[in-house]
């Protein structure tokens, strides 16, 4: 790498690091959460604020911006109307602030060198990162063969409305790059599938059932009402009393995210393996729940045949193996149903997977496919994703390879894009610095000041290339 280039983006960001934490900070005071839509704010008023504080400090910089209908905004250095371009996407929207804070979530907070407040890692922090990686290109002069945006979204969290609408109504980046995720860098996504088992027969013994809150999450809890004369023993993970003549069941797990189940223990199958362990269910409602304890005996996908359906040699190894979870159960219409929610690699599908889960089960369950997005992958080799990387090599000196992941991110949506920092899970954090979506989201200056040295060289190094 040219020293001169990189120790004259030093200078760059010393000169302007005091400006970009206050612009920061300015950010984390709007309360971005997602709202009622209203017009002229499709996804409430927070984010609306949001955008336009995001656009205003672009234009403080100097750059160009375009609001693109209040669903997603830009900055660009270049034409802004390019049709051909570069870009970083990232969102100004944020997750609601939860308890157990220590300070107002919506001021932001500097301790030792780390900053706190909602929306400073996730992904407030990022996005003035990019805005100021842009200020860099305009202000060195440098002719750019592509004209590059900084996209801010604001709708992230809630649906990815915002890039929905955006890609529907404006043309695609060539390239683009989200600071959104962990370095080194995200190439790939697994494909989501999202299904039910639903039972064929009325409810017996069964009163009610209910586990889980969220079809993409293992659950930590799940209870059924049940009708039967005798009490049945209480074990460690499942508790017994006695409710307006019935029996209440409840059965405690461990919770974690379903593209990320290791470690985990779904409550759905300690109760019901506790309910067929002594008959208490009738003989339809158990026909049933021996398909749910075979989903759940292993969160592979492998006892009800997903885990066979996937072409080994069509992966090559991009992605970690298939992931199968049930993550709620309940009762609708007097049946019993349980969702799927399968992350998967390259070599399958979600009717290949719901094919699998019939085949299994039999009639004592429909298997439905209600949503399915195909497997996301940008090539490793790619001068793209090369670029990223060797950029980020020469900063950090880090050696750096790419990774693939279970969930989805704005990525995806894209014709060509990747994940691309700027958390670092792998450093050590210290003990009051607390993570996105939680309470004390926190983020390390001198990682970010990093991390946008790491962005432009990055962008200027995508300008070299013949995209
Ligand atoms: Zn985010």
């Amino acid at each position: 790498m040219d020293q001169e280039l990189l120790n004259g983006i030093d200078r760059f960001i010393d000169a302007h690091q005091e400006a970009l934490f206050r612009d920061i900070g300015r950010l984390v005071e709007v309360e971005s959460v997602e709202g009622e839509s209203a017009p002229g704010a499709p996804f409430g008023a927070g984010p609306q604020a949001a955008l336009e504080l995001g656009l205003q400090i672009a234009r403080e910089l100097g750059l160009e911006t375009v609001n693109c209908e209040n669903r997603l905004g830009y900055a660009a250095v270049g034409d802004p109307m390019g049709e051909r371009y570069l870009a970083t996407i990232t969102h100004l929207d944020v997750v609601p602030a939860g308890t157990g804070w220590k300070g107002d979530p919506f001021r932001m907070r500097e301790e030792d060198g780390w900053i706190i407040g909602r929306g400073v890692m996730d992904d407030k922090g990022p996005s003035v990162l990019c805005l100021y990686a842009l200020k860099y290109l305009k202000d060195s002069g440098l002719p750019l063969k592509l004209p590059v945006r900084a996209l801010l979204g604001a709708n992230e969290e809630n649906g990815m409305g915002d890039v929905e609408y955006y890609l529907a109504h404006y043309p695609a980046p060539v390239f683009c790059f989200s600071p959104d995720a962990n370095f080194p860098l995200c190439n790939g996504e697994k494909g989501i599938y999202h299904g039910r088992m639903i039972s064929k027969v009325p409810l017996e013994n069964i009163v009610d059932i209910k586990g889980g809150t969220a079809a993409n999450a293992v659950p930590s809890l799940a209870e059924a009402w049940i009708r039967a004369e005798k009490a049945p023993a209480p074990t460690a993970e499942v508790e017994v009393e006695a409710q307006d003549g019935l029996w209440h069941l409840t059965a405690h797990g461990i919770g974690g995210h379903a593209s990320l189940p290791e470690g985990t223990k779904n409550a759905i199958s300690l109760l019901v393996e506790f309910i067929l362990d002594r008959g208490l269910a009738g003989e339809r409602e158990a026909k049933f729940l021996r398909a749910v304890s075979l989903l759940n005996r292993d969160t592979a996908g492998e006892a009800v045949g997903a885990a066979a359906t996937v072409d080994p040699e069509q992966n090559k190894g991009r992605f970690g193996p298939l992931t199968l979870v049930g993550g709620v159960i309940g009762v609708e219409n007097g049946r019993l149903f349980q969702t799927l929610d399968s992350r998967y690699p390259t070599g399958t599908s979600g009717a290949k997977i719901a094919a699998a889960i019939r085949a299994k089960v039999g009639d004592a369950a429909e298997v439905t496919v209600d949503h399915d997005e195909e497997p996301f992958y940008v090539s490793a080799d790619s001068p793209e994703v090369r670029a990223c990387l060797a950029s980020y090599r020469a900063v950090t000196g880090e050696d750096a390879e790419p990774y693939t992941i279970g969930g989805g991110t704005y990525a995806r949506h894209f014709p060509n894009a990747v994940s691309f920092g700027p958390e670092h899970p792998e450093r050590p954090m210290p003990a009051y610095a607390g993570p996105i979506h939680g309470a004390e989201e926190a983020a390390c200056k001198a990682w970010f000041l990093e991390a946008l040295k790491v962005y432009i060289l990055t962008l200027l190094e995508l300008e070299k290339l013949d995209l």
